[in-house]
C-alpha cells in the first residue's frame, strides 16, 4: 500500500523499540525454569524459512505466548508480516497467541480480517474464525495495538503454519515462471532483467504476439509490476492472474497480445519477499520512495525497471500507454486505485476510464475507492514518478486490493478473499484492457467475433447494480467519444 505521513511518523517514534534481528530457530518454549524432559504440548516455533517472520516468543502460561514480529531487516520501523510454524503440539491443546509489536494502529483486525493457517495434513490455507480474533489496545504493551488469537490444536503429527495474509513466496514465483518457459508458447517470453543484492532474479516477462515486436507499426505497451512491498503478498496472486488470463486460449487474450505488448516484472523486490519483509529491501530500503534516483549497488533491482521503462519510453513508435504497480492494503476493503492529479479536466476524465471499466468487470473492484491525489510523501513512487516523466497519454496506478475483504454491491457483509479470488481479480484486470482498446477504437469490435460471445460468457459484475453500472459505461463512452482526438 501507499503509506501516509502519520502512518510513517507513528512507526518513526516506535523505532529501535524492538532490537530483534533474527528469527526464532526450531525454538522450543518450556515453562521458565523448565528442567525437564521435553513433552507433546512444549511447542516449537519456526521461522527459518522462505518468507518466514517471527522473532521473539515470551510464555505467558501453558495456554498463552506473546510473539514479536521481526522487523524488517535494517529498518525497525516495519513490523506487520508474521509467518511461522508450530510443532508438538498436544491433540486438544487450546493457546492463546498474542501479536503485541505490530507497527501500525488502524487495522483490517478490526473488522473481520484473521491470520490464515494451515497444517501438514490440510494444506490449503484458510482464514481463522473471526470470532477467535481479538485486536484492542493493550495496557500491558505499552498501550500498542495487540492481535490475538485463540486456537485448538487437532493433530499431534501436524506442523501448523500461520501467517499474516496467503504467503507467495520468491520460489513459488520460479517455479511458476519455469512451468509457464516449459510451455514453449512463442507469445510469451521470460528475460532475466537484472540481479537483486542477494543475487536473486529479477525476470522481466513480455507476452505479446512476436509479429508485433518486429514490426514497423506503432507499439502500445503495458508495463506491470507487483511486490515492491514484500509483504503485499496478495499483490502476487492478483499478477498472477493478470498473467494467467494473458497466455491462455481465451479469445480476448489473443485479441489483446495481437494489439498489445505486456511487459510484467512481477515481483520488484525479491529479496525482500525472501526474507520475509513487510516494506523493505535487504537494505531496509522502501524502494518505492526511491523512484526519482535509484541507486545501481543500493537499489538494483528498481534501477534496473526504471532503466527499461525510460528506455522504452524514448523510443520510436512505442507508446508506453499504461503502467500499473500491484500492491495490497492493510486497512481497505476491496480492489481500488490511486491515480495522479492534473490540471486539466479532460485528462483527468480520460485517466478516470480505466478504473470505471475495471470496476464494471470485477465485482470485487471499487471506483468509489478510487482516489487521485499529489501527495508530498508519494512523491517517490513509480505511480507518481512515471506520471510526470510519460506523455498525457500515458496512464500511472497503483493497484490496491485488500488484505482482507471486499463487499459486492447490494450487499454489507465483507467476502474475505480466497488466493482463487485475488487471482480472479488479476484476470479482470487483464481482460478491462480490451474493453478500454475497444472502447477507444483501437481494437476493432466491429464485426461480431467469437471473442465478443466468450467475454459476455464471463461472470457478470455488480448483477444487483446492473443498470447503474451500465449508465455509468454510457456516461463513460460518451465522454471518449468527445476526447477521442487525443488518443
Ligand atoms: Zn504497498
Amino acid at each position: 500500500m501507499e503509506e501516509n505521513q502519520r502512518d510513517a511518523a507513528a512507526a518513526g517514534s516506535e523505532a529501535g523499540e524492538e532490537a530483534l534481528v533474527g528469527n526464532v530457530n526450531k525454538l522450543m518454549v518450556t515453562p521458565p525454569g523448565y528442567t525437564g524432559v521435553p513433552r507433546k504440548g512444549h511447542l516449537i516455533f519456526d521461522a527459518c524459512f522462505e518468507s518466514g517472520n517471527l522473532g521473539r516468543v515470551d510464555y505467558i502460561s501453558e495456554f498463552e505466548f506473546d510473539l514479536f514480529i521481526r522487523p524488517d531487516t535494517c529498518n525497525p520501523r516495519f513490523r506487520v508480516w508474521f509467518n511461522f510454524t508450530l510443532e508438538n503440539v498436544r491433540e486438544t491443546q487450546r493457546v492463546i497467541f498474542n501479536i503485541v509489536n505490530f507497527s501500525k494502529t488502524k487495522s483490517l483486525y478490526r473488522d473481520g480480517m484473521s491470520p490464515v493457517v494451515k497444517s501438514t495434513s490440510r494444506p490449503k490455507w484458510q482464514r481463522l474464525p473471526a470470532k477467535n480474533v481479538y485486536y484492542y489496545r493493550c495496557p500491558d504493551h505499552r498501550r500498542n495495538y495487540v492481535m490475538s488469537f485463540a486456537f485448538c490444536f487437532d493433530r499431534e503429527d501436524d506442523v501448523y503454519q500461520f501467517a499474516y495474509c496467503y504467503p507467495y513466496t520468491y520460489s513459488r514465483l520460479q517455479h511458476y515462471l519455469d512451468s509457464l518457459e516449459r510451455k514453449n508458447l512463442d507469445y510469451v517470453q521470460r528475460e532475466l532483467l537484472g540481479l537483486s543484492v542477494q543475487q536473486r532474479r529479477l525476470d522481466l516477462l513480455t507476452i505479446t504476439n512476436p509479429a508485433l515486436l518486429s514490426s514497423e507499426k506503432e507499439k502500445r505497451l503495458v508495463f506491470l509490476t507487483a511486490r515492491v512491498h514484500p509483504g503485499e503478498s496478495p499483490a502476487s496472486f492478483v499478477c498472477q492472474g493478470v498473467i494467467d488470463f494473458l497466455v491462455s486460449q481465451h479469445p480476448a487474450a489473443k485479441v489483446l497480445r495481437d494489439h498489445v505488448i505486456f511487459k510484467i516484472v512481477p515481483m520488484l523486490n525479491p529479496d525482500g519477499v525472501y526474507l520475509g519483509n513487510y516494506r523493505c529491501s535487504l537494505m531496509g530500503f522502501d524502494l518505492n520512495r526511491h523512484w526519482q534516483e535509484p541507486s545501481p549497488w543500493a537499489h538494483p533491482t528498481l534501477h534496473a525497471v526504471k532503466q527499461l521503462i525510460v528506455q522504452m519510453s524514448r523510443e520510436r513508435n512505442v507508446s508506453l500507454e499504461f503502467y500499473i504497480d500491484v500492491h495490497a492494503h492493510s486497512t481497505m476493503m476491496n480492489g481500488f486505485m490511486y491515480g495522479n492529479v492534473f490540471e486539466e479536466e479532460e485528462r483527468v476524465q480520460r485517466q478516470a476510464v480505466f478504473p470505471r471499466l475495471l470496476c464494471q468487470n470485477a465485482p470485487d473492484f471499487s471506483f468509489s475507492s478510487t482516489s487521485f491525489n499529489r501527495d508530498v510523501v508519494k512523491a517517490g513512487t513509480g505511480r507518481r514518478f512515471l506520471g510526470g516523466l510519460l506523455d498525457d497519454t500515458s496512464y500511472c496506478y497503483t493497484l490496491e486490493v485488500s488484505f482482507y475483504s471486499y463487499m459486492t454491491a447490494g450487499s454489507s457483509t465483507p467476502v474475505p478473499y480466497t488466493e482463487d479470488t485475488y487471482m480472479k481479480l488479476g484476470r479482470n484486470v487483464a481482460r478491462t484492457f480490451l474493453d478500454y482498446y475497444k472502447l477507444n477504437h483501437l481494437v476493432d469490435d466491429s464485426k461480431p467475433s467469437s471473442h465478443m460471445s466468450s467475454l459476455d460468457a464471463l461472470p457478470p459484475a455488480r448483477q444487483g447494480k446492473r443498470n447503474v453500472k451500465n449508465q455509468d459505461g454510457e456516461k463513460v463512452e460518451r465522454r471518449i467519444h468527445s476526447i477521442r482526438g487525443d488518443f
